[in-house]
């Protein structure tokens, strides 16, 4: 495995892979690896070639610069992880590699980058995300890219970007991997004090409790909502936002109908938090009183 820090001499050391047609599955992070970013390498193992990891922590994304200064950063470690599961290259660029003097380009999607996160973390926080993530993308030029359904904003963005700029790659958006007690394994779960810890646990709970409501009949989005920020509540924690939406278009929903996204995003001490299910709803029978519709 070889640690490489410029696009440059990533080029180069991925010629002869692209030469010889070899598939190359792409692993984007932020470092300060754990399961949930091992898993995505381990992914991205079994199904090519050529195995690549980027570790950068991307300034443009960050609105708040303490979030930014104070997030988890262990190059060495992250390096032995990612030998580990078998990678081939790690590419950890400086700043003026990706951001050289004069860059001025940004790539967002408006509309679906202002809602959930982006309201919270200002609309620019995606523009960031999508700007370093086609950069990336055109840097290494993978066969596939592996991204986490925990950041399901940031990889329902992603493909439409890729669907929309026709970018020649495949994107796998890889399951949620949870602790034992169900909080998602997360970069900034370092930050967590020991109460902390404990009480976090009530953002997975209250998804759960979200996605069994709506196995057993409701579908009514604010009765989800207020239930869960209640339940949050009682852990001692404030919910930033609860929402439920299409997983197809990401449109925020009135009722539960499809397959949808239920989203979480909450403050527990000076960490903020961010989890999401996956739910198929289930069709409900026309006389349910409980069924409804979406148009308002
Ligand atoms: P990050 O370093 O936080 O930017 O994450 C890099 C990639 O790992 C993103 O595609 C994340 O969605 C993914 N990821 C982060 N946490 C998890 C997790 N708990 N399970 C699965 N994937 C994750």
């Amino acid at each position: 495995m070889k640690t490489i820090t410029t696009s440059e001499a990533l080029r180069n050391e991925l010629a002869p892979a692209r030469g010889r047609a070899l598939t190359i599955g792409f692993v984007p992070t932020m470092g300060f690896l754990h399961d949930g970013h091992l898993s995505l390498l381990r992914r991205a193992r079994a199904e090519n070639d050529v195995v690549v990891l980027s570790i950068f922590v991307n300034p443009m994304q960050f609105n708040d610069p303490n979030d930014l200064l104070r997030y988890p950063r262990d190059l060495e470690r992250d390096a032995s992880l990612a030998h580990g599961e078998g990678t081939d290259l790690v590419f950890a660029p400086e700043v003026s590699d990706i951001y050289p003097d004069g860059f001025a380009t940004v790539v967002g999607i408006p509309a679906q980058s202002a809602i959930l996160e982006g309201a919270i973390r200002g609309a620019s926080h995606f523009d960031g995300v999508l700007t370093v993530v086609a950069k990336l993308l055109n840097i290494v030029q993978p066969t596939v890219a592996y991204f986490g359904q925990k950041d399901a904003q940031q990889v329902f963005l992603v493909q439409r970007m890729v669907r929309d700029l026709a970018f020649p790659l495949r994107v796998e958006v890889c399951p949620t991997v949870r602790e034992a007690d169900g909080l998602a394994m997360s970069s900034r779960n370092v930050r967590l004090s020991n109460d902390d810890r404990r009480v976090s646990i009530a953002l997975s709970a209250a998804l759960q409790s979200a996605h069994r409501a709506i196995e057993n009949g409701e579908r009514n989005v604010t009765i989800l909502r207020q239930r869960a920020v209640e339940a949050l509540k009682h852990a001692g924690i404030a919910t930033e936002y609860f929402d439920v939406v299409s997983a197809q278009s990401f449109e925020p929903l009135v009722m539960a109908s499809g397959t949808v996204i239920i989203l979480v995003a909450a403050r527990v001490g000076p960490v903020r938090l961010i989890d999401n299910v996956v739910v198929d709803v289930p069709t409900l029978d026309a006389r349910d009183p409980a069924g409804g519709t979406n148009e308002v």
